[in-house]
């Protein structure tokens, strides 16, 4: 079972609240991912000039996808089974490797592929990990 929403980890908190049996859901459940298409920056003026060619001005060219991926373990699915709090599942997901599309968002930042202004336009301020638990 593969599952698409904008977080990971608050999706599987937000099925549960849909009456799916929680013990069936983390037994189907592998892996749980979500996805972001950002803009790419322009390669050649970085978005820092009006009268660059190579993207008309436009600051950005071409997109890029913002990944979180979540692989269900037993940990986990132990972590969720408990309802633990979201710190303990939130650590628990941290120990193999999850990090939220936030994260993800800031590596392109980081690596000049796009920037903060894009990454807020698309994730906007309420779909980190905390939020979306939170809400569900
Ligand atoms: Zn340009």
């Amino acid at each position: 079972m593969r599952l698409h929403t904008s977080s990971a980890l608050g999706s599987v908190a937000r099925l549960s609240g849909l009456g799916i049996h929680q013990a069936d859901l983390l037994e189907e459940l592998r892996l749980v991912s979500a996805q972001r298409i950002v803009r790419k920056l322009c390669p050649n003026c970085q978005g820092s000039s009006n009268s660059c060619k190579t993207c008309h001005g436009k600051s950005y060219l071409g997109r890029i996808a913002v990944h979180e991926v979540l692989p269900m373990s037993p940990q986990l699915r132990q972590a969720f089974d408990h309802l633990d709090n979201v710190e303990t599942i939130k650590s628990c997901a941290r120990s193999m490797g999850y990090r939220t599309l936030h994260e993800e968002a800031q590596r392109l930042i980081d690596q000049g592929l796009t920037d903060l202004k894009e990454v807020q336009r698309v994730l906007g301020s309420s779909c980190d990990l905390m939020t979306n638990l939170a809400e569900s």
